[in-house]
C-alpha cells in the first residue's frame, strides 16, 4: 500500500516509529478482489506509534485505521483515526499548529495564574490538568512533566 510507504518516510523525518497490527482477506475472497492467490491481502488494520513516552504503562496515541473498501474497490482510513502523538517529534517546535511549551520560563502569567487555580483542587489528574489546559489555551501544547512539576510546586508550597 502506497500511503505506508509515505508514511514510512514522514515517520523516519520525524524520528518516530510504527507498527502495524492487521487481518487479511481469506484466500477465496482475495481471489475474487483481486484475482491474486499469491500473497496474503490485507482487510483492515492499523499502524501505531511505538512511542511509550511516560513509560512503559503508556503509549502515544498516534494510531492510522485502514481498511479495504469493496465499493469503491479502494483502501479508506476511518474516521477514527488518531494522527496527532502526546509527545514532541524530532525537530518540531510546533505541533499540530500549537506551541510546543516544555519550560516554566515558557508559560505566560496567564497560564501560570490559570495553573495555580487548577493546582488548588488537590483530586485533579494530570490527564484533566493536561486536557483543561490544552482546552483554556489551544494554540498551546504543554509539556506533561512541566505540568505535573509546576501542579507538584504548588501543592507544596
Ligand atoms: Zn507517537
Amino acid at each position: 500500500m502506497l500511503f505506508i510507504y509515505s508514511l514510512e518516510n514522514y515517520a523516519s523525518r520525524n524520528n518516530f516509529s510504527f507498527s502495524r497490527k492487521c487481518s487479511y482477506f481469506r484466500e477465496k475472497h482475495a481471489f475474487k478482489l483481486f484475482h491474486t492467490s499469491k500473497d496474503p491481502v490485507i482487510q483492515r488494520g492499523y499502524l501505531y506509534c511505538r512511542h511509550k513516552p511516560y513509560g512503559d504503562s503508556s503509549c502515544c496515541l498516534w494510531k492510522i485505521k485502514h481498511t479495504y473498501d469493496q465499493s469503491q474497490q479502494c483502501y479508506v482510513l476511518k474516521d477514527d483515526s488518531i494522527f496527532v502523538h502526546n509527545h514532541v517529534l524530532k525537530n518540531d517546535i510546533i505541533v499540530h499548529e500549537r506551541k510546543y511549551v516544555k519550560n516554566e520560563k515558557e508559560l505566560t502569567i496567564e497560564e501560570l495564574s490559570y495553573l495555580e487555580d487548577i493546582g488548588k483542587f488537590h483530586s485533579c489528574s494530570m490527564a484533566k490538568v493536561l486536557e483543561t489546559m490544552q482546552n483554556k489555551f489551544p494554540q498551546r501544547a504543554f509539556d506533561r512533566n512541566l505540568l505535573k512539576q509546576f501542579i507538584k510546586k504548588i501543592k507544596d508550597t
